[in-house]
């Protein structure tokens, strides 16, 4: 059984939505595969105050929802699938999903942003999930009263510090470097907050903890100072990682064109790849710029693009 569409876009973040709103007012045939994260990264943020249209900010989870019923509204579909495979070589094109059924489109947009960055250190698969998190809105609550230590210099590291100070008693920067890659006005808010503590140049060596009748626990961090070598124990209870992300192209590898560090190559200021009829937009062509708003405006270039094609090639 295979299920053909005009146009499939693979991702559901702000790139992935906007495609599917001008496919679909385009009156294309439109599905939106939403993969592993429906809603992509924005959902798991607390509160987006840069999105112009939205002076007092808007929760994460909820512009999306709302991004999700714009697409619809004009009859783009969801289908809370992931990609595993696709095969451009010839048209339509041919896609799986991780529930083995077969789509083919006569465009593809690729929208499937990227995803949390891990350190890897000694001691990181054995806490993770029990005091190690990727993300501050999910399990910021689980640490009320506690000692949490928050990883990276960049505007991610600013606002999740910032929001932990909401529930721990003490909330510790640590980076790598003594510069910082986060924006100045960032950087001032957290530097106002007093429940916020530096630990500059320096890095987590290993996460320290306990197991007691099975159940483990982070008790502790090793930390080393990259300047001067010197290497001690921190108590800690909860680490959360704002160390960036990698795109999410895994599946097309060897089949479109990325750069070295995996980002997809667009053709000038298009959305165009190497792959005529296949498109893409958002954090996963994106190593630049990586905000919502951004994402957004190149869903939106991306799907003019497919529209365009498909009316020179029907
Ligand atoms: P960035 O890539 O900007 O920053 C990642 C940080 O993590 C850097 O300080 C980097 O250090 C550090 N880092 C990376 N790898 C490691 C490692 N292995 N060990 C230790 N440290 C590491 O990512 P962000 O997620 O902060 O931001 C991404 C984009 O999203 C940016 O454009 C940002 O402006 C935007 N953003 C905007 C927000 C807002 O406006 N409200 C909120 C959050 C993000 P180094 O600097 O040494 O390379």
């Amino acid at each position: 059984m295979s299920e053909h569409h005009k146009v499939i876009i693979i991702g559901s973040g702000p790139a992935g939505f906007t495609a599917g709103i001008y496919s679909s007012r385009a009156l294309l045939d439109t599905v939106i595969f939403e993969g592993n994260q429906p809603g992509g990264q924005l959902t798991i943020t607390t509160e987006v105050e840069n999105f112009p249209g939205f002076p007092q900010g808007v929760q994460g989870p909820e512009f999306m929802e709302q991004l999700r019923q714009q697409a619809q509204k004009f009859g783009a579909k969801s289908i809370y699938e992931n990609i595993v495979k696709v095969d451009f070589s010839h048209q339509p094109f041919d896609i799986w999903s991780d529930r083995q059924t077969h789509y083919t489109a006569d465009a593809v947009i690729i929208a499937t942003g990227a995803t949390a960055r891990r350190l890897h250190g000694k001691g990181e698969d054995k806490y993770w999930g029990f005091g190690i998190s990727a993300c501050a809105t999910c399990d910021g609550f689980f640490f009320r009263d506690s000692n949490i230590y928050v990883v990276g210099g960049g505007d991610s590291a600013m606002e999740e510090a910032h929001y932990l100070t909401h529930f721990g008693k003490k909330v510790t920067l640590v980076h790598r470097r003594s510069e910082f890659r986060a924006s100045k006005i960032m950087i001032e808010r957290a530097k106002s907050n007093p429940k916020i503590d530096w630990l500059l140049n320096s890095v987590i060596e290993e996460f320290l903890g306990e197991e007691n009748f099975g159940v483990k626990k982070l008790t502790g961090l090793r930390i080393k100072n990259v300047v001067s070598g010197e290497m001690y124990d921190v108590q800690a209870d909860g680490v959360f990682y704002a160390i960036g992300h990698d795109p999410n192209t895994q599946t097309f590898k060897g089949i479109i064109n990325m750069d070295e560090t995996g980002y997809i190559v667009t053709e000038g200021k298009t959305s165009h790849t190497n792959v005529k009829g296949v498109f893409a937009c958002g954090d996963v062509q994106d190593q630049t710029y990586r905000q919502a708003i951004t994402a957004a405006g190149s869903g939106c270039m991306a799907a003019i693009d497919a529209e365009r094609f498909l009316s020179d090639h029907n």
